[in-house]
């Protein structure tokens, strides 16, 4: 279940990602905070506009040596043939919508509040057609790819109920209806989960969260095969969705240790999950590694690792669990996931909160849960931190 022990060169590859090798020997590129290129001369301006030679003409085209390095690493934690980097998540997804889901897109699951809005919102007023089903409803799904070309987007691990869906068999069937398959997989992170490796056609990160790994850079990424991203490259340079070459620097700084950092948010959540299994105030631990989770068996087979997020569902009513959530110390009571530092959320305040509590109830997300994203601390100061929070209870 470890990425230790085999083969897998993830790690060094992403230490070692570089395009340029500078006069003075430094190991890591220098940041190119530059908008615009010089020519010698039109004829050498005309052979990069006509494709003759290789060259970069303009910043926001994504034609930036920072940001195409960056994109080279992404690339490479998803084995994918070529990535896009973006200014958010949310421009990552909007990017991929856009240039793939106009035809219809069915979104399978629980995603995130923004890509919903954006569903329901957004795209519903271009004419998109957009149709949901929640993953007691996956049988239809045949029946919502109404016509070739369409989209199927999904996110798995799901927030905040962890649910596992099946990307292979997604995949299948979304082919087997000539459609593509999108994952968010922002969650798990590709040192986790590699959905390409298992069928998907498309992966999106919130770099935001896992990716970036500090909370302190606001980023996206897509991965996919050259041709697909292509045609989402086009959309992101003309709607200017594109990150600073700063931001690229400090996101590429950070990929350098993902492949620790995630190993030990793996460790660490396991090890608070299962210290949670056994108090009298929990009713129920989800996550994935716990073999009493529902999804357990279907993560063991498409995840090498089970990912820092976890749900506790508290046995307490919704100010209760607001209060549990209030006397923490260690863990911050903050949205977003993903740092090394842990935090804490009630979904129904948070999250979850502009749906009713019927449709939360449909979606499995009850007043009691608390959504915790485990950090880097030492996973005994968070158990104790959880433990004095919940014995006054
Ligand atoms: C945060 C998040 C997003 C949106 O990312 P931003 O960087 O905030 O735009 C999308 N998907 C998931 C699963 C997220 O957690």
């Amino acid at each position: 279940m470890t990425q230790t022990g085999n083969r897998d060169n993830t790690a060094t590859g992403i230490i070692h990602n570089r395009r340029h090798r500078d006069a003075f020997g430094s190991p890591y590129s220098p940041v190119y905070n530059t908008t615009t290129y010089r020519f010698r001369d039109t004829r050498a301006l005309l052979d990069v506009i006509e494709g003759r030679e290789e060259g970069y003409l303009y910043t926001r085209w994504g034609t930036n040596p920072t940001i195409r390095e960056l994109e080279q690493g992404l690339a490479a934690l998803e084995n994918a043939e070529d990535a896009l980097a973006f200014a958010s998540g949310m421009a990552a997804i909007s990017a991929t919508l856009l240039a793939h889901g106009r035809k219809g897109i069915v979104c399978v699951g629980d995603v995130y509040g923004g890509t919903q809005e954006l569903l329901i919102n957004h795209c519903r007023l271009l004419g998109i057609p957009v149709s949901f089903l929640l993953q007691q409803e996956l049988g239809q799904l045949e029946e919502a790819l109404t016509q070739p070309g369409m989209l199927v987007f999904c996110e798995t691990p799901a927030n905040p109920t962890l649910a596992i869906l099946d990307i292979p068999d997604l995949a299948r069937r979304a082919h087997g209806k000539a459609a593509l398959l999108a994952v968010d997989n922002t969650f798990a992170s590709p040192i986790n989960q590699r959905p390409l490796a298992l069928g998907a056609d498309l992966v999106v990160h919130s770099a935001t969260k896992y990716l970036g790994g500090h909370s302190d850079l606001t980023a996206g990424a897509l991965m996919a095969s050259h041709a697909l991203v292509a045609t989402v490259n086009a959309w992101r340079k003309n709607l200017g969705q594109l990150l600073s070459p700063e931001t690229a620097a400090l996101l590429s700084r950070s990929l350098r240790t993902l492949p620790v950092r995630i190993r030990q948010h793996n460790d660490n959540a396991l090890a608070v999950a299962r210290a949670m299994e056994h108090h009298p105030r929990v009713k129920r631990v989800l996550y994935p590694g716990l073999e009493a989770f529902p999804g357990h068996h279907l993560a063991s087979q498409q995840m090498t690792g089970f990912g820092g997020m976890l749900t506790l569902e508290l046995d307490a009513d919704r100010e209760q669990t607001a209060a549990v959530a209030d006397r923490l110390q260690v863990f911050l009571l903050a949205t977003s996931l993903g740092g090394v530092e842990s935090l804490v959320s009630q979904p129904c305040a948070t999250s979850h909160y502009a749906l009713s509590r019927d449709d939360r109830e449909r979606r499995g997300i009850s007043d009691g849960m608390l959504r915790l994203s485990v950090g880097l601390e030492n996973p005994d100061d968070l158990i104790h931190d959880l433990t004095q929070a919940m014995d006054s209870m």
